[in-house]
């Protein structure tokens, strides 16, 4: 029996061993078989990943520092991206690659990765580095032999990223920057401005002529001219941006004094000067700079900008082509100008406007031969208001458009009544801005006009300037033509104080010309002034056009005028412009002249 239970016993023993070794053998031959896969799946990802692989391992000194690393394992990429074959890259020490530099940035970089156990970031390889690839993505682990890491070249998404960001930041047309990078840079600037820092606040004079008369892509070469040309005014440190339209910036950050600033401003003037080519020929332009200095006027882009605008409207103001400081006296001019744009815009809306007329006499006849219609605001505070303060803003605003239609309007309606009342008409004058021209369908309003009062476009004038005709002259051209076939006469305003020629005015079949009234406190004082005026009187009647002489205010300028066979006359010596009540009585009167109206010793100049 103690055999058998002996002999089971080691059975057992046996068994169990047997088992256990069986046991033992087939989770060895698994743990292999599975860190074989492992492995291959290892070498798998590795291999199709893009990124680079690198397992390093420590080269210690005897000192115990870490003095290299060295590649135990790298996948293809990670020999790619130094430029070698992996097996010239496994077994050997970083630094065979590396210049000093760059070794010991990565030897800092590892120690960090070590201490930490991970390190990551994102940064653009310096020119010495190893690595070809310009943006990269990096990540170093902490292993129990050694590091870990994985490379990911991120160039071509940072490439599209700052091509973003450039599109962002860039002015399109004349890939300046734009009013966005300087809204964003510009902090940073005056953080790093040494002492002082100044904006330059650049606004092209007239630039919508150009754009009107020449054409957009006209415009937009001009512009891309105009930018290049800043841009040689400036220093390395110094910036242009394009604000938008034909609004530029100079940012000047290294600067010791005030006096710099007006050195680059005056520059931007006369690298001006010499004319722009353009494909339909040459175009000089001008420019109007405000300034403002940091930190003087403001510590902020927003309170820069501003302040240099309004300095800038300053120089306009001004006459253009000229640059301003900022000072807070136009702060409050400007603030004035505001309130007025306000009022003048809430006038229109309430049609506050009325018109008066000042008599033409004929000189020959000494009868009352036309009016001008001159319009007055009739301001709730401040009475009546004369146009020369409102009409340039108006002009500059954009609301001489809505003016105008209502001058217009008031000038025809005044004419019917007249004609209701029975009284015998004379022709009217209506001034005509040369934005009215420019909007495109002033004879449309015209038409409207007579046809709503049943007027006789023979007794409507309209006068125009000669800066009218400097802007789109084909589209002046189309509106004056199609006034002139119903009749409406054409009257060149303030002649001699613009650019036009009198063969101008011919080819634009112009009928009457009026002699600016500069031209007439001359008159009487020098033999030039005299001869100047019956030189335009003789060569406007070889041409063909009634001379019209206006400003007329003594008795001495109506007879040299006379004696020049000037064929009209207006002025103060005649009389003041009239409310349409005392026009009336004029036109009552008409036929025994302009007597009643006449000073005394005037009257005895009526025929
Ligand atoms: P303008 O068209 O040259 O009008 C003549 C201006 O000279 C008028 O001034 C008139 O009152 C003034 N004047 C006339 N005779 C004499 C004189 O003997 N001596 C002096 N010192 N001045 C004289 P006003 O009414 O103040 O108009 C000024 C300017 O405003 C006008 O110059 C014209 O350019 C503009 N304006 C007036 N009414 C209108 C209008 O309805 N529409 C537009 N677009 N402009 C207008
Ligand atoms: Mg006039
Ligand atoms: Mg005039």
């Amino acid at each position: 029996m103690n055999w058998i239970i002996a002999g089971f016993a080691v059975l057992l023993v046996l068994a169990s061993g047997f088992a256990a070794g069986y046991r033992k053998w087939k989770w060895r031959a698994r743990g292999q078989r599975e860190a074989r896969i492992a492995h291959q799946s290892y070498r798998l990802a590795t291999e199709m990943a893009n990124e680079g692989f690198y397992v390093l391992s420590p080269v210690v000194s005897t000192a115990g520092a870490v003095t290299d690393w060295t590649v135990t394992d790298c996948n293809e990429q990670g020999a790619a991206y130094l430029g070698l074959q992996k097996h010239e890259v496994i077994g050997s020490n970083f630094s065979r690659f590396c210049s000093a530099a760059s070794f010991a940035n990565l030897l800092h970089i590892c120690a960090r990765a070590v201490e930490d156990g991970y390190y990551e970031d994102q940064h653009e390889e310096e020119a010495d580095s190893p690595f070809r690839i310009r943006w990269v993505h990096r990540q170093l682990i902490a292993t129990k032999s050694g590091l870990a890491i994985a490379l990911r070249d991120i160039s071509g998404e940072k490439y599209h990223a700052l091509e973003m960001s450039r599109l962002v930041n860039e002015d399109a047309i004349t890939t300046l920057p734009n009013r966005k990078w300087l809204t964003d840079a510009f902090p940073k600037m005056l953080e790093d401005a040494r002492q002082k820092a100044a904006l330059l606040f650049i606004d092209l004079d007239d630039f919508k002529n150009v754009n009107e008369a020449l054409g957009h892509p006209v415009g937009d070469l001009l512009l891309r001219a105009t930018a290049m040309r800043f841009k040689s005014v400036i220093g390395s440190q110094d910036q242009v941006v394009r604000l938008g339209g034909d609004e530029f910036a100079i940012v000047l950050t290294a600067m010791n004094n005030n006096g710099e600033a007006v050195r680059v401003a005056e520059l931007v003037n006369e690298i001006l000067r010499f004319p722009l080519e353009l494909v339909k020929g040459k175009k000089t332009i001008t420019a109007s700079i405000g300034i403002s200095i940091f930190p003087d006027d403001g510590k902020d882009t927003d309170t820069l900008l501003k302040c240099a605008e309004i300095a800038m409207y300053a120089a306009k103001d001004s006459g253009k082509a000229q640059h301003r400081f900022y000072n807070s006296s136009l702060y409050e001019r400007l603030k004035g100008r505001l309130m007025l744009e306000h009022q003048l815009a809430d006038a229109i809306e309430k049609d506050q406007f009325i018109l008066h007329y000042e008599p033409r006499m004929d000189v020959a006849s000494g009868k009352l031969s036309g009016m001008e219609a001159l319009v007055r605001w009739q301001h709730p505070e401040r009475g009546l208001v004369m146009p020369l303060e409102f009409i340039p803003l108006a002009e500059s605003t954009g609301l001489i458009l809505r003016l105008g239609d209502l001058i217009i309007d008031k000038a025809c309606s005044q004419l019917a009544l007249w004609r209701k009342a029975g009284l015998p008409v004379v022709p009217v004058s209506i001034n005509i801005s040369a934005h009215q021209f420019n909007s495109g369908n002033l004879s449309q309003t015209f038409f409207a006009a007579f046809d709503k009062y049943k007027i006789n476009p023979q007794t409507v004038e309209i006068e125009l300037t000669e800066s009218t005709m400097l802007g789109d002259q084909s589209s002046t051209e189309k509106e004056l033509a199609a006034l002139r076939t119903i009749g409406v006469k054409l009257l060149i305003d303030d002649f001699g104080t613009g650019y036009s020629s009198l063969a101008q005015l011919q080819r634009l079949k112009m009928d009457i010309l009026k002699v600016d009234r500069a031209f007439l406190s001359q008159l009487e004082k020098t033999a030039e002034g005299k001869i100047f005026v019956s030189a335009i009187i003789s060569m406007a009647h070889a041409l063909g056009m009634r001379v019209i002489a206006e400003g007329v205010e003594t008795r001495a300028q109506l007879d040299i005028l006379r004696s020049l066979s000037c064929d009209e006359v207006q002025g103060y010596y005649l009389s003041k412009p009239l409310p349409p009540e005392a026009m009336a009585r004029l036109l009552a009167d008409r036929e025994s002249g302009l007597r009643n109206a006449l000073p005394s010793d005037a009257a005895a100049l009526q025929v």
